[in-house]
């Protein structure tokens, strides 16, 4: 194959290595460039021959993608393509591909490390042990997991996966999800209302948009009856985060298991870094060695696949088939 017959350019990576891309684009015999552009002018400069590009947080404005004649696909690690001007690309026939389903696994046990944590006390144990404290009776009472409620606000890919996952532990798992019409395996599907009164444990899994933010505030602490425990891996605002603390304070619920926070990081004067039935982590659920290997090798070969004439597996802009710059003759499975 001929070296260096298409030009690929990352605008910006904070992940370290690019082994994986590298070893995708040598294995077709691309050209990979590191750009680490801070502004537009310099993503045009950098850009301005490629023929894909990979994408992490760097704006790509309609003003940028105007002034990259070459570039017939855009991937971006991970989910969300707010950095990329969709309308913009799909104007000029540039496909924009994305990686939706990396770490399902990852943030599905980091929620269910957060329940078992939050009802066994295993954190609060291990802070009272460490400072000479051996007495159980200090995390009393502690309830028995087998046979209580887990709800979830959002049932798709990770609110199944928790489910599966957290099933052998006997417990039952109900959940709302407005846009389901059937119930997924093993998932009772209920109203908002009856899934707030009937958990033990309140697991979050639905994407944040207008119509989620805030859906968990202060009416809808006072609807939850068991004074359970909350987890949320999804994203912080989706959460009150005022009424959560308030919440906490009354004993509306026993306890928060938090991956995702309103502001990130939070201001050292938060209230939940002080509260002993508050477990946190800095937005870590998506993470393993693999699910960052894997989510790095499959940004690549959506570039790779356009560039061989390919539909890349997941398609952010469908409505681009048909002005592609580039003739995509076979479908990788989107
Ligand atoms: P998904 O699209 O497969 O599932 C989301 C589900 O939420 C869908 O079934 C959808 O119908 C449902 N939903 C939408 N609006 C709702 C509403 N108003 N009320 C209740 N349910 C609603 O997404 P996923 O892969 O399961 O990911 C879920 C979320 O997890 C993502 O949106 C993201 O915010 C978060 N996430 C967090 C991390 C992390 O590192 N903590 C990593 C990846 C994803």
């Amino acid at each position: 194959m001929k070296k260096n017959r298409w030009k690929v350019v990352i605008t910006d990576c904070d992940q370290g290595s690019i082994e994986e891309e590298k070893e995708e684009f040598n294995r077709i015999g691309a050209e990979l460039i590191l750009a680490q552009v801070k502004d537009e002018d310099e993503t045009i400069r950098s850009c301005r021959e490629a023929d894909g590009l990979i994408n992490q947080y760097t704006l790509l404005t309609r003003k940028v993608l105007e002034h990259l004649p070459k570039c017939k696909v855009i991937s971006r690690y991970g989910v969300g393509v707010d950095s990329i001007d969709l309308k913009a690309a799909t104007d000029l026939g540039i496909i924009v591909a994305n990686v939706p389903d990396y770490c399902i696994g990852e943030v599905a046990s980091h929620a269910v490390a957060l329940i078992l944590t939050l009802v066994r006390k295993t954190a609060f144990f291990d802070r009272k042990v460490k400072s000479g404290q051996w007495d159980f009776q200090q995390g009393i009472p502690i309830g028995r997991i087998r046979g209580k409620t887990l709800g979830l606000i959002g049932s798709g890919k990770i609110g199944l996966e928790v489910s599966k996952m957290i099933s052998p532990f006997g417990m039952k798992v109900i959940a709302y999800d407005p846009y389901l019409k059937e119930n997924p395996e093993g998932i009772r599907l209920k109203d908002l209302e009856t899934v707030l009164r009937e958990s033990d444990i309140l697991s979050i899994h639905c994407p944040l948009n207008e119509s989620t933010r805030h859906l968990i505030g202060e009416k809808e602490f006072k609807k939850m009856e068991k004074g359970p425990f909350l987890i949320n891996t999804s994203r912080g605002p989706i959460v009150d985060e005022k009424a959560l603390i308030q919440a906490l304070k009354e004993g509306l619920i026993s306890g928060a298991g938090l991956d995702v926070l309103e502001k990130e990081p939070p201001d050292p004067g938060n209230p939940l870094l002080k509260m002993e039935n508050v477990i946190l982590s800095p937005h870590v659920g998506f993470y393993s060695e693999q699910s960052i290997r894997e989510l790095k090798r499959r940004t690549a070969e959506n570039v790779s696949s356009v560039l061989q004439g390919k539909w890349p597996k997941s398609v952010v802009n469908p409505e681009v088939k048909g002005r592609t710059r580039i003739f995509i003759s076979k479908f990788s499975g989107d």
